[in-house]
């Protein structure tokens, strides 16, 4: 037998199948097979992970890099770390918040050119739909964006507006012209308000999971009458999931995904002027919470993703009607997930899927997202075991803003590889465009 490059032992090695013991053998970039743990096997270096986990590199399929334009936000080297440091090794960046925003093949060009050579992990890109650009999809979408981003409501930022009605019908029959995806931020523009006052409170009624379900029950509408695919974003109110749900049984194509915060934070526990617990849609009730946990386990919603927003300090100010909306949680998606998913009988296997291999299937992100042969050896040694402290300050994130600092999260990343190789420091991941 040949040599391989590494080879990675686990008795807890979470494959799509499920866990079990074995022993990953790799070959260059790519896994070439998984045998029994101890399995005799001719490797220029060996890891025995023992009874440590050994899972797939996560996916994370939502998160706003903000460079170049908004670098002191997040950059490509900061946050490629953080995700490393998270067990992530795939981001897919979105298209706002950075300057200029993805909605043309210029500024795809822009991120190119601002990514190049930073990126620990391997980076994908979504284009942004906004009104007046439907031209420019198909030529982004030949470049090889993974799909494209509409806001229903208004973005938070003036440069990506958000699409009406008819403008998103026509950019749904544009897509489904050649097979794109639309991703979209689903609030109803008409159920939102104001926050009557700075509290947590205000601004939550402010938000009502019924924007939600009304901006849901639109695009599946347009889903099922122009027959593109699309994905709901950051669904945070349960009302949402028997839309899904039923337009799922009637083969809609239509996927949703949740997040961390959704999953672990609750509105009852934000503490007074803490606005780094600010996102939008918002995070709703304790009873909410179960509730999104039922729809995971149902695969209604079938992605968990961070949705990492971060900014500077100084825009979280203690008010949450005026500070900036949005969460820094990519380093810690997986241990935040895997606290509470633990404590609710879930196993490594289902965290696995919701966060790796669905991810990389609704995205249609090759060779990543399962521990099987063929794959690029993206892959994570786990202590499930492990207590972490979240230390804001420690994190790999530009900005130490977070609503896990002093939380005490469940597991430990102990070691990150990607396409074989260990990150290290030395940026070695690829940029990822879809060859059409
Ligand atoms: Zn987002």
């Amino acid at each position: 037998m040949t040599p391989f490059d590494l080879v990675v032992r686990s008795r807890r090695t979470v494959t799509p199948e499920g866990e079990r013991s074995a022993a990953v053998a790799v070959r260059g970039e790519k896994i070439a097979a998984l045998y029994d743990y101890a399995a005799p096997l001719p490797a220029a270096e060996e890891v025995d992970l023992r009874d440590l986990a050994l899972l797939p590199g996560l996916v994370d399929t939502h998160v706003h890099v903000n460079e170049p334009g908004r670098t002191h936000w997040e950059g490509f080297d900061s946050a490629t770390r953080a995700a490393a440091a998270g067990g992530v090794t795939t981001i897919v960046d979105m298209p706002l918040n950075s300057l200029p925003p993805t909605v043309s093949c210029e500024a795809l060009d822009a991120k190119l050119r601002a990514a190049e050579g930073q990126c620990h992990v391997d980076v994908g890109f979504w284009g942004g739909a906004v009104p007046g650009n439907v031209k420019e999809l198909a030529p982004l979408h030949a470049r090889g964006v993974h799909g494209f981003k509409c806001f229903l409501s208004p973005s938070g930022v003036e440069e990506f507006p958000p699409l009406g009605d008819g403008e998103l019908r026509e950019a749904l029959e544009e897509l489904a012209g050649f097979g794109g995806l639309m991703i979209v931020h689903a609030e109803d523009p008409a159920l939102l308000s104001e926050p009557a006052g700075p509290g947590y409170r205000e601004f939550l009624a402010s938000r009502p999971g019924a924007a939600e379900r009304s901006a849901v029950e639109r695009v599946v509408r347009l889903a099922e009458e122009t027959g593109c695919r699309v994905h709901v974003l950051h669904v945070s109110g349960a009302e949402c999931l028997e839309v899904l749900e039923a337009a799922q049984a009637r083969g809609v194509p239509v996927s949703a995904e949740t997040c961390p915060h959704y999953l672990t934070l609750a509105a009852e526990q934000v503490p007074d002027g803490e606005t780094t617990y600010k996102c939008c849609p918002p995070i709703r009730s304790l009873a909410n919470r179960d509730l999104l946990w039922e729809g995971l386990a149902r695969g209604v919603l079938s992605c968990v993703v961070s949705d990492h927003s971060p900014s500077t300090a100084d825009l979280k100010v203690p008010d949450f009607a005026a500070a900036w909306g949005g969460i820094a949680s990519l380093q810690l998606g997986l241990t935040a997930v895997w606290t509470e998913a633990a404590r609710r009988g879930h196993g490594l296997g289902d965290v696995a899927r919701w966060m790796s291999a669905n991810p990389a299937t609704m995205a249609g992100i090759p060779g990543k997202g399962g521990i099987k042969a063929g794959n690029d050896a993206d892959l994570v040694a786990f202590d499930p075991d492990a207590d972490t402290l979240v230390d804001a300050a420690r994190l790999h994130h530009k900005n130490p803003v977070t609503p896990y600092h002093g939380r005490t999260l469940k597991g430990a990343v102990l070691t990150t590889w990607l396409r074989g190789r260990p990150v290290d420091g030395s940026p070695h991941g690829r940029l990822l465009l879809e060859v059409r």
